[in-house]
């Protein structure tokens, strides 16, 4: 997943970080679009004539895309590969590009992913470490230990608060405020950290699929909700919904919203 992946726990002993840092070894191995064997990259070959049947992971993350995809009207759409894999060189989107993209073009069903239109390809980067977060804190629940903090990058699982507190000090940097929290998902995203500048512009990674450019909107948007999987897509969306949009349509949705403007 390209990032830094943190676990810290409250227990007698270290022997479950182990089986946490496997389940996201794992989950890498079958949402990552920088692997040319990771499953998602081998659906994407071959789900074009007949629906292919795929992990209960992927199965998971595609279908949770998709509702963000519904309720954001677009503005979180993983169909947006060919774009963000040209911006990975450095490269703005031509119309041919633009056409292989929409997340209307993916269809789910009984475990199985069918892709609409020849070169489609998927993008998780806006969803999968959220997800991945998420299932780390099973795990390690699984193993006897409630009280953890899992960080993937910038989408943080928690379980519940360290012994004796009322719950986990999450630092928000864009606003500089703090959260304490117990049991949640915070995910912050935004411009500040990945973007590239073409033609004098500073272009966001996140995308705006109606345009196929990068947001220039200086916009971080932090989430907190009860999983991962919903906060990190939730946090994607807003950054190219803008605040207003964002509010309105997630603000009911989520446990809190944090939203900065860097100019
Ligand atoms: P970060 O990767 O910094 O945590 P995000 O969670 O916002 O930030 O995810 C950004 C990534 O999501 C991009 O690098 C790209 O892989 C993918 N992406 C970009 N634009 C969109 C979009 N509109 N909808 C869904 N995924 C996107
Ligand atoms: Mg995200």
């Amino acid at each position: 997943m390209g990032t830094l992946v943190r676990l810290v726990i409250h227990a007698a002993d270290s022997s479950a970080m182990a089986p946490a840092f496997a389940r996201i070894r794992e989950l890498d191995q079958e949402l990552s679009d920088y692997k040319p064997d990771s499953e998602l990259n081998q659906v994407c070959r071959t789900a074009h004539d007949r629906p292919v049947r795929v992990s209960g992971d992927l199965f998971r993350v595609l279908e949770a895309a998709q509702k963000i995809a519904g309720e954001s009207d677009g503005a979180f759409d993983v169909t947006i590969g060919p774009v963000t894999h040209l911006w990975r060189q450095g490269r703005m989107p031509d119309p041919e590009t633009l056409h292989r993209c929409g997340w209307r073009n993916l269809v789910l069903r009984d475990h199985t992913v069918l892709l609409k239109l020849p070169g489609m390809q998927l993008d998780l980067g806006g969803i999968a470490k959220g997800y991945a977060a998420d299932e780390a804190l099973a795990t390690l629940r699984a193993r006897g230990i409630k009280s953890a903090l899992v960080a993937v990058g910038g989408d943080i699982a928690i379980g519940d608060a360290p012994p004796g507190q009322q719950g986990w000090r999450i630092g928000i940097d864009p606003v500089g405020g703090e959260l304490l929290l117990h049991n949640a998902a915070v995910s912050t995203s935004g411009d500040t950290e990945q973007f590239r500048e073409i033609g004098g512009v500073r272009y966001s990674h996140i995308i705006d699929p109606k345009t196929g450019r990068g947001i220039t909107s200086r916009i971080a948007v932090t989430v907190v909700a009860r999983r991962g999987l919903e906060a990190d897509p939730i946090a994607t969306a807003i950054s190219v919904l803008g605040e207003e949009r964002g509010r309105a349509l997630f603000g009911r949705r989520v446990r809190s919203l944090l939203v900065s403007q860097n100019r």
